[in-house]
């Protein structure tokens, strides 16, 4: 870890690789300090699910996040099974444009419109821009947790191992910002997902499936859920809050936890018949940010133009971090103005 940097950014998540990938493109050559690995807050436990613009609706600059998702994985040839087929939304109810044949929680279901989007696999894809980073010149370095950041006339980012100092910090934290930029408003969850065995065809076109469209409702109960390529269905749902710290401590054998993976796999097995001895290979669970009106903070420090702080997606930031992850680089190495998204505080 060197002692100086002319950026260094906190967090590998996909948001921390974008920039550090973009930032190298463009010549300065970022530091990227992650408390565990890359990938192992939400980016790499995400549902994968790839949706354009943010969870607010559309945001300036953020109008062809999955375009420029789908440049950078062909640009650096990351095998991630990017697909775009769209989204669908779904409700419970009747009548939409297509009936589903599916019950859940004693509703009907229907696809109520389709939307630009599709699917990917989210730790391939985050390690793969990670990598593309360190080819272009990163330095990435894991096991290493910011512990404060001195944000007077000289940024020092410190750490237990040392401290670096910098002209640029790029806080991409995610669900742990509020950790180093105490003033930020937002708000941190847990959100739960399981993976189903391996189902066959005959399965797969009994509930749907067939063209391997991902969906989520556009009502309550929240339920979202994509086919892998090995033929797995993954669905989501469910929150715990209060648990942006000690994420690495939560086990599967925490109550709170494993009973939120039960009425997640217990509702699954609801939905179609074909589903109700169906067994399940994982449950896991991520952290999500927010802030109160859902737009992404994307933004400086109060009284510190030169430490720059983007997340809190709202559970709809696959494309939109990596864009973010580019706006930000693109502020540090090009001076652009940022774009004006989620602020920190209210
Ligand atoms: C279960 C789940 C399902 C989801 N499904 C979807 C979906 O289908 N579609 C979609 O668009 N979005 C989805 N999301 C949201 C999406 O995954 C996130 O918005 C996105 O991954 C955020 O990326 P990030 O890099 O900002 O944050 P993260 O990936 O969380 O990265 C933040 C990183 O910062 C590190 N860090 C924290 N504190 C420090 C510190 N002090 N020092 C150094 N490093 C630190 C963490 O270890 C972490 O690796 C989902 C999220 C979850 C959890």
């Amino acid at each position: 870890m060197p002692s100086r940097a002319d950026a260094v950014i906190v967090g590998g998540g996909l948001t921390g690789c974008s920039a550090a990938y973009h930032l190298s493109r463009l010549g300065i050559r970022p530091v990227l300090l992650e408390a565990e690995l890359v990938a192992s807050g939400a980016s790499g436990r995400t549902g994968g699910i790839v949706l354009e613009g943010s969870a607010a609706g559309p945001l300036d600059q953020a109008n062809a996040c999955v375009p420029g998702l789908a440049k950078l994985v062909e640009r650096e040839q990351i095998e991630c099974e990017l697909r775009l087929p769209g989204c669908w939304e779904i409700g419970h109810r009747d009548g939409g444009v297509r009936r589903l044949p599916w019950i859940d929680e004693g509703k009907p279901v229907s696809v109520t419109g389709h939307v630009p989007g599709g699917t990917v696999e989210p730790l391939r894809l985050t390690l793969g821009i990670a990598n593309a980073a360190l080819r272009a010149g990163a330095i990435i370095c894991e096991h290493a947790r910011v512990t404060h950041i001195d944000s007077g006339d000289h940024l020092v980012v410190e750490l237990a191992e040392g401290q670096i100092r910098t002209d640029w910090v790029i806080v991409a934290a995610n669900a742990w910002i509020k950790s180093l930029v105490h003033d930020a408003h937002m708000g941190s969850a847990l959100t739960f997902a399981c993976a189903t065995e391996v189902l066959n065809e005959k399965v797969i076109e009994a509930l749907g499936f067939q063209d391997k469209i991902p969906f989520y409702t556009v009502d309550l109960p929240y339920l979202w859920g994509r086919i892998t390529g090995e033929g797995r269905i993954i669905f989501g749902s469910g929150l715990l809050f209060d648990s942006s710290q000690g994420l690495e401590e939560t086990g599967l054998e925490t109550r709170s936890f494993a009973r939120a993976i039960e009425v997640l796999t217990r509702r699954v097995r609801g939905l179609h018949p074909a589903l109700v001895n169906t067994r399940f290979s994982h449950g896991w669970a991520g952290p999500i940010a927010f802030t109160q009106d859902q737009k992404p903070i994307l933004t400086c420090a109060p009284n510190q133009r030169r430490m720059l702080v983007a997340g809190a997606y709202a559970g709809h930031g696959v494309a939109m971090s990596v864009r973010a992850g580019e706006l930000l680089a693109l502020a540090v190495a090009r001076n652009d103005p940022l774009p004006e998204w989620g602020a920190l505080a209210r």
